[in-house]
């Protein structure tokens, strides 16, 4: 019996999940047990949505993995043994593996800042989201601070004012937002915040967070009735606790082919992997996360095999943006990320990222039946060759 554990079913631990399911339905000798902290699937896609008082669909993951033969194991990981090949769940339950799948994504980083942790609402979980909706809700007036002016805090700054009128909302970072798109969606960003009357504090330096307000460096202050902390990204120690290599932010480093150079038994995916390519490392995204679990999946199953895996090959091609639920910019990019002349904006660019969004799921029900159909993404051309 080949055991492989996948430890998170976000979007590319689901991606691993439904496509070794695909690929071993006819196996007896292979065994997939998932492990995710909630039932529900995070859509992390729509937090802001939910922030904002949206109702969103309630996605379990039991329910999608039913009649594939894939155990799902709901618990927080609190250990890996990389010497037994064991993994700890709620500190009781001992899973044992023979392949692991670390896809334990990444969350805000809370604790560079002092009083984050504190005083700040976070997009980490959807109950997190829920818990700003409520205060959102219960103000009646005042100021909403978003911090960090990333994608994250430009959609979820348009969001709420949008559904939240009644409330001032300032956006607060380092870089003016859509810094990485090209001029003309940067512009068309600029202008739907304005609409929106998103008032824009770029070149921040956040340094405290307090009760009713924000202190930048310098010694400037900004009221807030309510923060919302989008800035950076930590990932879980477990990792790092385990010896496996990881980089200066805690991710694991990865081969070619997505094995743990320390641990080649274990495969890194998503958020939580320090993935190479020619252009650099690749940064969290959801279109990067997918194929992660789609070829690790590809991979082990060549391994059971007796072949070599071959090495994973991602080239960029889109940042889609909701600018509340009437606007939207998408800027296609080059396979590295930088921006192309082509952008899309308005009603079409609405239509384009909700189809984005709502993809993952039924596409992780089809891999299922017919896992090659995930195989399909774009692998950079000669900026990965
Ligand atoms: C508000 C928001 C908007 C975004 N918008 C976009 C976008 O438009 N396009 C895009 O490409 N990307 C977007 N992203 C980024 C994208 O969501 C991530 O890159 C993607 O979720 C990474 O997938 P993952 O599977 O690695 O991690 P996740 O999706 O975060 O999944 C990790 C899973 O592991 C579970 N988990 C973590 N720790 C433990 C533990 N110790 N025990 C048990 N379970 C655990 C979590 O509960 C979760 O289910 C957005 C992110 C946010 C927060």
């Amino acid at each position: 019996m080949h055991r492989i554990v996948i430890l998170g079913a976000g979007y590319a631990g689901m991606a691993a999940a439904v496509n070794l399911a695909g690929r071993t339905k006819r196996r007896e000798d292979v065994r997939v047990t998932v492990v995710n902290a909630t039932e529900r699937f995070t859509e992390r896609l729509r937090l802001h949505q939910i922030a904002a008082g949206q109702q969103v669909a309630d996605l379990r993951v039991p329910e999608l993995l039913e009649g594939t033969g894939v155990e799902f194991v709901r618990g927080w990981v609190t250990g890996i043994d990389a010497t037994a090949r064991t993994v700890r769940v709620d500190d009781e339950q001992v899973l044992e593996y023979d392949t692991l799948v670390y896809a334990l994504g990444g969350m805000a980083d809370t604790a560079s800042v002092p009083g984050v942790d504190d005083h700040a609402y976070t997009f980490d979980s959807a109950h997190d989201a829920q818990l700003l909706a409520q205060r959102l809700t219960g103000l009646g007036s005042g100021t909403v601070a978003v911090c960090g002016s990333g994608l994250t805090g430009v959609e979820a700054a348009a969001e709420i004012a949008e559904q939240h009128p009644e409330l001032a909302v300032v956006l607060i970072g380092r870089e003016e937002p859509g810094a990485a798109m090209g001029p003309k969606a940067k512009a068309y960003l600029h202008a739907a915040l304005e609409r929106l009357g998103v008032r824009v504090r770029a070149g921040a330096e956040i340094i405290k967070v307090l009760p009713d307000f924000v202190e930048l460096a310098g010694g400037e202050t900004v009221a807030a009735d309510a923060v919302l902390w989008t800035s950076g990204v930590r990932v879980s120690p477990l990792a790092a606790a385990a010896g496996l290599d990881v980089d200066d932010r805690g991710r694991i480093i990865t081969d070619a082919a997505l094995r743990s150079v320390s641990h080649p038994e274990v495969y890194a995916i998503g958020d939580a992997a320090a993935i190479r390519q020619n252009y650099g490392v690749m940064h969290g995204t959801c279109q990067s996360g997918m194929p992660t679990g789609v070829h690790a999946a590809m991979s082990i199953v060549r391994q059971m095999k007796g072949k070599q895996p071959k090495p994973f090959r991602f080239g960029y091609y889109h940042t889609p943006v909701s600018l509340g639920r009437h606007d939207a910019v998408v800027q296609f990019t080059k396979p590295d990320n930088s921006p192309r002349g082509w952008v899309l904006t308005g009603r079409r660019a609405v239509w384009y990222k909700e189809t984005v969004t709502a993809a993952p799921w039924p596409t992780y029900g089809r891999m299922t039946k017919f896992p090659s159909s995930g195989s399909i993404w774009p692998r950079g051309g000669r900026f990965t060759r």
